[in-house]
């Protein structure tokens, strides 16, 4: 492996400069006001990335594994019962840890590579009358498969069903890098962490919560201690923390904020969209099809790219790691071996861009697929020259 080489894996994402300063920092006493100075910025700026007037923000030293134990532990009691579809590795994981604290999952079946059943959620939450249903769960952007869901259409299908389940969104790998919009849609918990579109190391485990998700903590009695929000809120105003905080990557994640914001939040939109597009380019022009089943559910931070049958896909991530240095995503769990995958959000240019997909397409050529040189390298620098900001 090349230092020197961006990665092109779907998180850890690659890391500017200046947020590598802002992590490596001397020590300081974390119960002295210097702690506050960054931690509260840290909690404003991750509140106005979510969208959100309303939410509390909470950060664990975790990843967002931890913030989906969070979520769960906080809000829910033994034998509650959730609706999610599963359409990908991650969404399969969350299910997964909902069923082992003894919660009763009813799980949509979902095709890897479509996003979440937005008519099929309504369907069935207008069947349940009783409203047993207390959360719904949303992977807003499946980085096994490429796929993003519309959260919007998750919250019109509760709204018009007239029920009143919580929905909590994972937004690991969609938060930061597309639009996410915790108020207008309605969501009571959003869970992030701090190695994807915050651009820093993992370390963080990053969830805002509702006024209504606050409300749960009353009644939920799964078992919670690391995790207890109110043991990590208690003492925020203070400048408390209930254990030993990852300062350094607090630093970061109140810089990253701070660059994301100056940015502009739409402008961090549209660059993933600009970025993405020119990956989409380069995958129709070598031929191949995007594990994604349709335009509109195509993710900006992440493409899983189907190989030709009888292609073992995850060689072309050992070949361009041990050939070239440079990383690409495996394909995970059902797509595992078929789809390998480009991450591209977080700190990325064209030009960084355009650097991993000629390595693909060596890579490609070098196993013998059926590729041309450049082709997809042209495609993409035709797509960034016509659309340069
Ligand atoms: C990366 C990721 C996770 C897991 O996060 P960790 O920080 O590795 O625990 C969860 N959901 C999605 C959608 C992800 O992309």
């Amino acid at each position: 492996m090349s230092f020197q080489n961006p990665v092109f894996i779907p998180g850890p994402t690659n890391m500017p400069e200046s947020l590598r300063k802002a992590v490596d920092m001397p020590t300081l006493d974390h119960r002295s006001p210097l702690f506050g100075q960054i931690l509260h910025p840290a909690l404003d700026g991750v509140k106005k990335v979510l969208k959100s007037e309303t939410a509390k923000i909470f950060i664990f030293p975790s990843t967002g594994t931890g913030g989906w134990e969070t979520a769960l532990t906080n809000t829910l009691s033994s034998g509650d019962k959730i609706l999610a579809a599963r359409n990908g590795m991650f969404s399969h994981r969350w299910i997964d840890m909902c069923q082992r604290h003894g919660l009763d999952v009813q799980v949509v079946e979902t095709p890897w590579g479509a996003g979440l059943p937005a008519d099929k959620y309504e369907e069935i939450l207008k069947a349940d009358t009783n409203h047993e249903i207390k959360v719904v769960l949303a992977t807003h952007n499946e980085t096994a498969t490429g796929v993003r869901s519309d959260i919007g259409a998750v919250r019109k299908a509760l709204d018009s069903a007239g029920h009143p389940a919580m929905l909590f969104v994972d937004g690991v790998s969609s938060i930061a890098s597309m639009d996410f919009r915790m108020d207008e849609w309605g969501v009571d918990v959003a869970v992030t962490g701090s190695q994807k579109g915050f651009m820093l190391p993992a370390g963080l485990a990053i969830v805002g919560f509702s006024p209504k998700a606050m409300d749960a903590l009353e009644t939920a009695t799964l078992p919670r201690t690391f995790f207890d929000v109110r043991d990590m809120g208690k003492g925020y105003a203070n400048n408390a923390y209930p254990y030993t905080p990852a300062v350094g990557l607090l630093n970061g994640l109140n810089e990253a904020c701070r660059m994301l914001l100056d940015e502009g939040l739409e402008n961090v939109f549209a660059r993933h969209h600009r970025i993405a597009e020119g990956v989409r380019q380069a995958v129709s022009a070598w031929g191949l099809e995007l594990c994604a089943v349709s335009p509109d559910v195509q993710s900006d931070t992440v493409s899983a790219i189907r190989t030709p049958e009888g292609f073992n896909a995850t060689d072309i991530v050992t070949h361009a790691a041990n050939k070239y240095g440079v990383a690409f995503g495996v394909g995970l769990g059902e797509v595992a071996g078929k789809v390998f995958r480009i991450g591209h959000l977080g700190s990325l240019t064209d030009v960084m861009t355009l650097s991993g997909l000629a390595t693909a397409e060596m890579v490609m050529v070098d196993l013998g697929l059926d590729i041309k040189l450049g082709s997809g390298v042209a495609a993409a620098q035709e797509y960034y020259r016509n659309n340069a900001v």
